[in-house]
């Protein structure tokens, strides 16, 4: 049962709560029940976000010595850490996450703010020395105002980890959370005024995509764009920023496999790659949606997984089960339009449609699809559920072939006792992170991540992420004996 009272929750804008003209209803996906009703925000509440990090940037925050700027920036990851509880059961009710799940997010949340708090101080500039009587230096500075438009399906962790080094570096933002679920991204840059953030550093403007996200995308006020979510939208914004000239990182979908060699340990990959797809309903960009095992040890790991996957439990998020339901209804029939599709594409092992007595929210029942072709629409599309495509292969050729053969890449993990192979192997797959007999689903915090070919360009997390929100100036002063 909810325990969150329906209520009103605004924007933040310049360190006010500001409501717009009307509200949109924010729902439980495992429920159905509305949650809080959210300022429906537009192009009139971007124009003030932007102008209030515009102002903040000139007046404040850019003036603002890194020292300090790390020291605010650790005491939100102290924030966060204080309000785990309240943080992780806001994000388990507005997603549907199981409720350990939700306390992960807030954990490594904190982790951003807490990662960039300290490298922050690290962010320097070099000398050159390119001729005796000229001394060159570099600067690494900030855009200015930067916008962050965020997905539903981690919203406090992908606020985090794409605000913390923008604000490390010294910019301020203007982020809008996706519609599904915008509570706990609100909250946060509640906590960041709480811990001393200045007023305007981080603006929270929730709404629709083409209300808020648009006009966001298209401000000629915005300096430099950071985007998570679906290819379609990714270009539209891609598109906006052009017209702008102004610099873009896209993190995009998925469809990253788990390549299992004959001679892996099957007992220590099984779970592994359960979890990898189960992990938020495989509503995770980084999921590992397909399995790619060579022929002779196909079919005892596919029961293996299957096996694994009759055990996993499932309902609402805060009831804490393996997992919980899909984000909304429209991707409920989504996933289910590819799941038709999957039966005529592939075996049918388990799964395949809502699970009996959870008919009310979301749901989706694990579900593996075996003997699937790698061209299969299954095995192409990015399907964003509990959905496991099963691919075999014959040689390392043949798993290259089939590894890269999507319009992805995400991650992918290599899963031999051959370190020789698994090497190899990791140079031939193309993806922005590749493991060796483990998943990481994106990695932690200090692992830059981001995508080859169409999961995107620009790479979050990591030191990488602060060197992408700098821009970097040169400076030539000449010298010489006066
Ligand atoms: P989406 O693209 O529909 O929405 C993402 C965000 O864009 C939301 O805030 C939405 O309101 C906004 N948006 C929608 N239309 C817009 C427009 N016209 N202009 C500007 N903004 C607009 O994606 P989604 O369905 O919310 O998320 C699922 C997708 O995100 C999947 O493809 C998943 O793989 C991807 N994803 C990628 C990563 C990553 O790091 N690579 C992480 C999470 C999700």
């Amino acid at each position: 049962m909810s325990t969150v009272q329906t209520r009103r929750v605004d924007a933040i804008i310049g360190g006010q709560k500001v409501a717009a003209a009307s509200t949109f209803e924010d729902v439980d996906p495992s429920t159905g029940e509305v949650l809080a009703e959210v300022a429906r925000c537009g192009k009139a509440e971007i124009d003030q976000a932007v102008a209030a990090a515009r102002e903040t940037f000139e007046k404040t925050w850019r003036h603002t010595p890194p020292a300090e700027r790390g020291r605010v920036l650790r005491r939100i990851a102290d924030l966060i850490r204080r309000d785990r509880e309240e943080l992780a059961r806001l994000e388990s009710l507005d997603t549907g996450k199981p409720l350990k799940q939700g306390r992960a997010d807030a954990d490594v949340a904190a982790r951003y703010w807490e990662f960039y708090g300290g490298a922050v101080e690290a962010l320097q500039g070099q000398t050159i020395p390119a001729a005796p009587d000229v001394f060159i230096y570099t600067l690494r500075e900030p855009f200015g105002v930067t916008g962050h438009i965020v997905p539903w399906n981690y919203p406090i962790q992908i606020s985090s980890r794409t605000a913390a080094p923008a604000l490390a570096a010294g910019n301020c933002c203007v982020l809008k959370p996706a519609e599904e679920a915008p509570l706990t991204s609100i909250r946060l840059a509640e906590l960041a005024l709480e811990a001393g953030l200045p007023a305007g550093a981080l603006n929270v403007v929730p709404g629709f995509g083409e209300e808020a996200g648009a006009p966001l995308a298209a401000h000629p006020g915005i300096d430099h764009l950071a985007f998570t979510g679906s290819v379609e939208v990714g270009k539209l914004v891609s598109k906006a920023a052009a017209e702008n000239v102004i610099p873009v990182s896209m993190e995009l979908g998925g469809k990253s496999p788990n390549l299992v060699l004959a001679d892996a340990d099957l007992d220590q990959a099984a779970p592994v790659i359960v979890n990898s797809i189960l992990q938020n309903a495989g509503q995770t960009c980084s999921a590992g949606s397909r399995l790619v095992v060579e022929r002779a040890v196909h079919k005892q790991l596919v029961d293996a997984i299957a096996e694994l996957f009759s055990q996993a439990t499932i309902g609402p998020g805060v009831e804490d089960p393996t997992l919980g339901p899909l984000i909304t209804e429209k991707q409920r029939e989504r996933v289910r339009g590819l799941v038709e599709k999957g039966r005529s594409e592939g075996r049918l092992v388990i799964g395949g449609d809502v699970p009996k007595g959870l008919e009310r929210g979301w749901f989706w029942s694990p579900t593996i699809f075996d003997d699937v072709d790698g061209s299969a629409t299954i095995a192409q599309e990015e399907i964003f559920g509990p959905v496991l495509v099963v691919t075999t292969f014959e040689g390392v050729d043949e798993a290259v072939r089939i590894a890269n053969g999507t319009d992805y890449g995400l991650i992918a993990a290599i899963w031999t006792r051959d370190v020789g192979r698994a090497h190899w192997l990791a140079k031939e797959v193309r993806a922005g992170q590749v493991y060796v007999n483990t998943y990481g689903a994106g990695g932690g915090v200090e692992l830059p991540f981001g995508g080859y070919k169409r999961s995107g360009h620009g790479r979050e997390k990591g030191f990488e992420a602060l060197l992408a929100y700098t821009q970097l100036k040169t400076v030539a002063v000449k010298t010489g004996k006066p």
